[in-house]
């Protein structure tokens, strides 16, 4: 089969590779019919994370139909159209028993390396799902292969994200990066109730496409976002912080942006093992900071519904669709921000 291959810093490629099988009883293989490029493949082609073995496939965006189960796969069938998680869980061990499904024991990230699992990536035309009845939803009726893709990843990480906040309604939420991950935290922090959203990039057209969604756009290349969220909020700053950019700079700003009380909830990936911690700050200010990786399989439900229930439009940050044969220029135009997000169409 083809699938997109990692070689270096900057270097992915289209090769032909062995077909995934089986492996486990518990497996399915799914035949990809769209794919995507993620901000956290990025990490990846920067030579950012490591553990990642030249050859290796990646990708973890991915709808598709099952093509083959494991003897113990309950939940699907050949033919059966599914979207998946991008982390796996086996949903048994303690870990999964208590919702912490990123945490799971024998848990990892499909396409993202040795550190994360050592498992196969999904840009490619077959890929093996572990835990098929646990890491697999069936497409609802009715949506599109990229209406569902997202709940797969960038979606459920930005809902999950309000969620971790507490946001309670009629709070406001200050949403740091206008990716493809900060657009949907928009969408999903109204979706939660907010009553006012400032979306925050340093790229004003980034912030634009928030603005139709309803945003206050933050430009933070013109304007200076303490200071503006400020004035919007009676000198009082976010009840809710959403950082969704990764790294010790925007976590900075986070803090700034943080009313008293109020709540931070970072996504952003991040190779940093620290960062400054504003701690006499926070204490005065009461701030809560939480920091983590999506929990797809805990919330994936609840974004595919409101996908369903047209409460959210995920494909709005779609600018470029592309075959898999061009997954490297999706990669190029990615990473100098020409496209705000690929689909790599397979069929
Ligand atoms: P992206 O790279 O497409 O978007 C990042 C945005 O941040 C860009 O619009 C950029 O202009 C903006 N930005 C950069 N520096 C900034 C600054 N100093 N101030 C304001 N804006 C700034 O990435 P994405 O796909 O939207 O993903 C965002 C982050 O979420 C990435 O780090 C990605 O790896 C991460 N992510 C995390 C998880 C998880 O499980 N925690 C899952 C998916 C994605
Ligand atoms: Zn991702």
């Amino acid at each position: 089969m083809k699938a997109v291959t990692f070689h270096g810093v900057g270097d992915v490629r289209v090769e032909t590779v062995q077909d995934p099988a089986i492996q486990e009883h518990t497996d399915a293989i799914v035949r990809i019919t769209t794919a995507a490029i993620c901000g956290s493949d990025l990490h990846l082609y920067h030579g950012a994370i490591p553990g990642l073995l030249p050859g290796a496939i990646i990708g973890h965006e991915y709808v598709g139909v099952v093509e083959e189960v494991g003897p113990h796969v309950r939940s699907f069938k050949r033919g059966d159209r599914v979207v998946g998680a991008f982390h796996v869980a086996c949903g048994k061990c303690r870990t999964c028993r208590r919702s912490s499904f990123n945490q799971c024991r024998y848990g990892g990230v499909l396409g993202y390396g040795v550190a994360f699992g050592n498992l196969d990536g999904t840009q490619a035309e077959y890929a093996r799902i572990p835990y098929a009845d646990h890491t697999l939803r069936r497409v609802p009726d009715g949506l599109t292969d990229e209406q569902a893709l997202f709940t797969g990843d960038i979606l459920t990480t930005a809902y999950g994200a309000v969620v971790n906040s507490g946001l309670r309604p009629g709070e406001n939420v200050a949403v740091i990066g206008c990716g493809p991950v900060g657009i949907m935290a928009v969408q999903s922090a109204f979706a939660l109730g907010a009553s006012r959203v400032f979306a925050v990039d340093l790229v004003k057209e980034r912030t634009e496409l928030a603005a139709q969604l309803g945003a206050i756009p933050v430009p933070s290349k013109e304007m200076n976002a303490v200071s503006k969220i400020n004035e919007w909020t009676n000198g009082e700053g976010a009840d809710v912080v959403i950082e969704a950019v990764g790294g010790p700079a925007t976590l900075k700003l986070a803090f700034e942006l943080a009313r008293g009380g109020g709540r931070i909830s970072a996504v952003g990936v991040t190779a940093e093992d620290t960062f400054a911690y504003p701690l006499m700050s926070s204490l005065t200010k009461d701030v809560t900071f939480r920091i983590g990786l999506a929990n797809i399989h805990r919330d994936i439900d609840a974004t595919l519904a409101l996908v369903q229930g047209g409460r959210i439009d995920p494909t709005v940050v779609v600018s470029h669709r592309l075959p898999l044969e061009q997954a490297p220029e999706g990669y190029r135009l990615f990473d100098q921000r020409q496209a705000n997000k690929v689909i790599l169409q397979l069929s």
